[in-house]
């Protein structure tokens, strides 16, 4: 048999661990990656637990596909509930990871309970130990990898929490090489349970059911990435020249989200980044490397050095704040990258700051005698390291936008600029609707991931072509959106990939031809199986108690016009919230109350695992 179907099972309170083998049943549902998550979380883990409490799981899973020949197929996974949201989490990250825990022969390890002392788990083929941290605590990621690997030499891989991660940034990342599972705050999970690290020793080899037919259908992915003008395109710039589009579109979030144009936004273009790149890197076996690292020579920032910043990154630590510094936002990512804390959280936090300030709703004697103007970068890369130390006014903003404007009261609600506690990411909803509903309808907040609205900041005209200033009629292209990210994180492929002509056809093959799962090669199977995915995520939210209410996007975003400097989408604002959600409810076959329906659980073979599910209407 390929495909190892067996996860870890680690106990830091009890300090056990066991070998199991994922039950029966469950991969044919779920076949791999992000079904299995979601499944095995909802299974186990008890309604309404203290995310930072010791009876939260967290669960890390390599899809079917990871350390095998098929490219861009070795991204790893965090599936847990998020200290940000209160709701679902998967978060995602790349570099080898997820290639080393299949090659160590197992697809997940579930981490229970809490360790008195700080610890990590290192996991060989031959077993797990669980070990002390005592002298990696406070270190940051880069530090902490180095001295793992010193210890348990080359053949080791680690995923890592930061200073961050340590003292419970709300939006705490697990850092793997300089990939980082970011969103929803992973990171805070691993440390209240005093978690610094896994670690994996092993050497370089997975198992595949029809090694034959996988062979095939891996060289035909590589003819069908050569042949793709998208790939060659992402392998060229990663995502650093995204903004050049979304800037001229009107879709890049400035000054906290109340402009969609920055202006003198040339200076920050992809071109201007690349006089700074140093090189490319990527993710285990994938030719496009669209990694894009950068080193400054010059100015305040000299000798700063990133792996990054991408295009999220980029839009960060920049237009949140009108800076227009390229330097600064290297600087920035290298920070978050070493304290481990989420970029998009972060830059939010930090321009939501400079809102509130701007506005006399804070001053000196809230921020630590700090003078917040927009523009200011250097005083966006102080408070950075500020948030990941938890220092002071830091500490505020590491709670997030939602419990830092609680906290800070006098009207400061109005500013925080999220989707279920969690902080957007860098496209405009005013400008790109679709992309906004998926924000407010996601079951882990305000992602882009979950299901990028490609056809509105590329034009890609499929499933149709749509209008991005259209609501309400484009339900069914979040829909589609959603549940084919779902699909595809089944693998767990690259998002960036599906574009690169193998998605689905071509990797459905692979599932099958890796897995012995032969239902995986269907079209309807695939695209029933990310229906079943959002539908396990939603109920896991469900039993949580989230509903209509929290299908939502920022009172700014509903109520004040959007400006831009001349890009189509001057004074727009999303006018149909109701209807769009009545619509996407109805075509999902969920409640007006946002919650799966019996009907709906038992077309999708849920019913059994979502029975103790409350009926939410
Ligand atoms: S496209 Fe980039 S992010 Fe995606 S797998 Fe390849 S190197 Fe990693």
């Amino acid at each position: 048999m390929g495909y190892e179907r067996r996860l870890l099972r680690v106990n830091l309170s009890r300090r056990t661990t066991a070998i199991e083998t994922i039950p029966p049943g469950l991969c044919e549902l779920f076949v791999g990656g992000r079904g299995l998550g979601a499944a095995m979380l909802y299974a186990a883990q008890p309604a309404h637990v203290d995310p930072l409490g010791e009876e939260n799981r967290i669960i890390f899973l390599a899809g079917p596909l990871a350390g095998t020949a098929a490219q861009s197929a070795s991204r790893w996974m965090v599936c847990t509930k998020s200290p940000l949201t209160g709701g679902y989490a998967r978060s995602v990250g790349g570099a080898d990871f997820a290639a080393w825990l299949r090659f160590a022969g197992y697809d997940s390890v579930i981490v229970e309970g809490k360790s008195e002392e700080p610890a990590y788990i290192h996991l060989t083929p031959q077993g797990c130990e669980i070990l002390d941290a005592e002298d990696l605590w406070g270190k940051d990621t880069v530090k902490t990898q180095e001295m793992l690997t010193e210890t348990h030499g080359d053949k080791t891989r680690v995923a890592c929490i930061g200073p961050g991660g340590e003292r419970l940034v709300r939006y705490a990342a697990i850092v793997s090489g300089r990939r980082t599972a970011s969103r929803c705050g992973v990171g805070a999970v691993m440390g209240s349970k005093n978690l610094k690290a896994l670690a994996i020793t092993a050497g370089r080899s997975v198992r595949v059911f029809d090694p034959e037919g996988f062979k095939k259908l891996a060289a035909e992915q590589g003819r069908l990435f050569r042949e793709s003008g998208q790939f060659k395109e992402h392998k060229e710039w990663g995502t650093t020249a995204t903004q050049n589009v979304t800037n001229s579109l009107g879709i890049f979030p400035t000054h906290n989200f109340r402009y969609g144009q920055l202006k003198d936004c040339e200076r920050i273009y992809g071109e201007e980044y690349r006089k700074l790149r140093t090189g490319d890197f990527g993710c285990y076996n994938c030719s496009a490397q669209c990694g894009k690292a950068h080193r400054v020579t010059t100015g305040p920032y000299a000798g700063a050095y990133s792996e990054g910043p991408e295009y999220e990154s980029i839009w960060a630590f920049t237009a949140p704040i009108d800076s227009i510094s390229i330097e600064a936002s290297i600087r920035a990512d290298q920070l978050c990258d070493d304290l481990g804390i989420d970029t998009i959280s972060a830059g939010n936090c930090v321009a939501f700051a400079y809102e509130l300030y701007e506005r006399g709703i804070i001053d000196r004697s809230d921020t630590d005698g700090i003078e917040l103007v927009y523009g200011d970068h250097q005083t966006m890369v102080k408070l950075i390291r500020k948030i990941g130390l938890r220092e002071g006014f830091g500490s505020i903003l590491a709670e997030g936008t939602v419990r830092a404007s609680r906290d800070i009261g006098r009207g400061a609600e109005a500013y925080a600029i999220h989707a279920k506690g969690m902080e957007l990411p860098a496209y405009e909803p005013r400008g790109a609707k679709s992309q906004g509903f998926n924000y407010a309808t996601s079951n882990i907040g305000g992602s882009h991931c979950y299901g990028y609205a490609a056809q509105e900041v590329f034009g890609v005209p499929f499933p149709r072509p749509i209008n991005r200033f259209e609501e309400a009629k484009n339900a069914d292209i979040v829909i589609g959106n959603q549940d084919s990210a779902a699909t595809g994180e089944v693998g767990i492929i690259c998002n960036f990939s599906r574009g690169w002509g193998w998605f689905p056809a071509n990797f459905g093959g692979l599932l099958a031809a890796a897995t012995g799962i032969e239902a995986s090669a269907d079209p309807v199977f695939l695209r029933k199986l990310g229906e079943r995915i959002v539908n396990v995520e939603r109920a896991f939210n469900v039993r949580e108690g989230f509903g209509r209410a929290d299908d939502r996007l920022p009172s700014r975003i509903l109520n004040e016009p959007l400006h831009t400097l001349g890009a189509p989408g001057e004074g727009e604002i999303v006018r149909e919230m109701e209807e769009f959600l009545d619509r996407y409810y109805e075509l999902r076959g969920w409640t007006g109350n946002g919650a799966p329906t019996p009907g709906k659980l038992t077309e999708l073979g849920l019913t059994e695992l979502t029975k103790n599910m409350p009926a939410k209407d």
